[in-house]
């Protein structure tokens, strides 16, 4: 069974990240969109500005301008190949905010002038069972936002950019009264943590722990505990405590601390682990109440996996990993976000300063989420 659940999740993977086939199939299909922003060269947290195009408007398909983008951790991971080879110069940034400026004849859902948001998808097969149960990020179909390819078998470029082309079905739409600099990290950090929550039915009582305090994590803190969850947070540092409270946890954990990281065995309905390094899966699993489920959305690098010993699992304890969610999902996971006032704590910056993010993002440096102000795009 485990086989079976992994395989649409490596599939996701591999798109994610590219493939050593996917490179060297580039198409020729017309490309009219001049698109400016910052792309990698090379498998470095360094940036540059880069003209590039993109694929013509197509019928089903829009043309945002993009105002505002969210740095991910994730974008960390597979510039540097973490997981596996990228496709470069690359164009990172799956949490986007733009506004409409173009539509295709078919369009519906979206007129010029709407706000607009794209997460980690711009396309998918839709047919497959997955896509047809709104579950598009495990279709083996998926075109990911960056580093894969596209329709046309081009290369996808993320939003470090200032425009971008996507088929109507993957873009989300926004309220236009909503504060959009806080909206774009809702596309990834927020669905993804939206997902599970709703998936395992938190409701009021839930006990319910988020280990890795950052732009997942601290979403994930604010959801449950708008779901009427005890929430319990775990970390690394002494910085966040404060900010845990103010979010709504009841307790918060310095897991560096010997003293403190103990005596939780058998205390959570749910934990959602957010933690992008190495750590002790274990000491987590055995967290979990008897029906207790772990979900894994941190992915470290494929050489720091942390691994975990079949026996925590006795006590009827479920460990799964849950992929982003799919687009009805992202647009519910936006409506929530609206209505209940739950936002990420953004600090915006010019794109200019993307390598120094990267690095204080790896550092511990932060709190809690970068977003690009697309206005500073050369
Ligand atoms: P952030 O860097 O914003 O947050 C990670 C947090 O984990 C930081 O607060 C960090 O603390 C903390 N942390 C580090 N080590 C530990 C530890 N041993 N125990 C507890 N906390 C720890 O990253 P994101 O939230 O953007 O992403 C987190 C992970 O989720 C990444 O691996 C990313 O690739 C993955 N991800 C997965 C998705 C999915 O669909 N499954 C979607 C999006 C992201 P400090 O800052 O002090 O170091
Ligand atoms: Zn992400």
């Amino acid at each position: 069974m485990s086989i079976k659940l992994f395989l649409p999740a490596l599939a996701f993977a591999a798109a994610l990240t590219g493939t050593a086939s996917a490179q060297h199939q580039h198409g020729t299909a017309s490309k009219d969109v001049v698109s400016k922003g910052y792309a990698a060269v090379k498998p470095e947290w360094k940036f540059t500005p880069y003209q590039f195009q993109r694929r013509s408007v197509g019928d089903d398909d829009v043309l945002l301008e993009i105002l505002y983008a969210g740095i991910c951790h994730t974008d960390l991971h597979i510039v540097a190949e973490h997981w596996s080879k990228g496709i470069f110069p690359m164009v990172p940034g799956h949490e986007i905010l733009g506004r409409v400026t173009q539509t295709g004849k078919n369009v519906k859902k979206l007129k010029v002038g709407d706000y607009a948001g794209v997460g980690c998808m711009v396309n998918s097969c839709r047919r497959c069972e997955h896509c047809l149960n709104g579950d598009e990020q495990y279709c083996p179909k998926l075109v990911p936002t960056y580093n894969g390819l596209d329709t046309d078998g081009t290369p996808t470029m993320g939003g470090y950019s200032n425009n971008i082309v996507v088929t109507e079905h993957f873009a989300v739409k926004v309220p236009p009264d909503a504060p959009m600099e806080k909206v774009a990290p809702l596309l990834c950090a927020g669905v993804t943590t939206f997902s599970p929550l709703k998936y395992n039915n938190v409701q009021t009582g839930s006990k319910v722990a988020v280990a890795g305090f950052g732009g997942l994590g601290h979403m994930a803190v604010q959801y449950a505990a708008a779901m009427g969850a005890d929430v319990t947070v775990f970390d690394v540092t002494e910085e966040k405590r404060q900010a845990a409270k103010e979010m709504g946890a009841v307790k918060y954990v310095n897991s560096r601390n010997k003293n403190e990281f103990q005596g939780f065995d058998d205390s959570f309905n749910l934990i959602i682990s957010t933690i992008p390094v190495k750590y002790d899966a274990d000491a987590y699993v055995r967290m979990l109440k008897v029906d207790g489920t772990m979900v894994i959305l941190g992915i470290p690098p494929s050489d720091q996996m942390p691994t975990l010993r079949i026996d925590s699992l006795l006590g009827r304890r479920k460990v799964y990993g849950s992929l982003i969610g799919g687009i009805k999902e992202t647009q519910e996971t936006i409506d929530f976000s609206v209505k209940h006032n739950i936002y990420p704590h953004v600090e915006i910056i010019p794109i200019q300063k993307l390598d120094e993010a990267f690095q204080n993002i790896a550092a511990g440096k932060f709190q809690f989420r970068y977003v690009i102000d697309m206005r500073s795009c050369p």
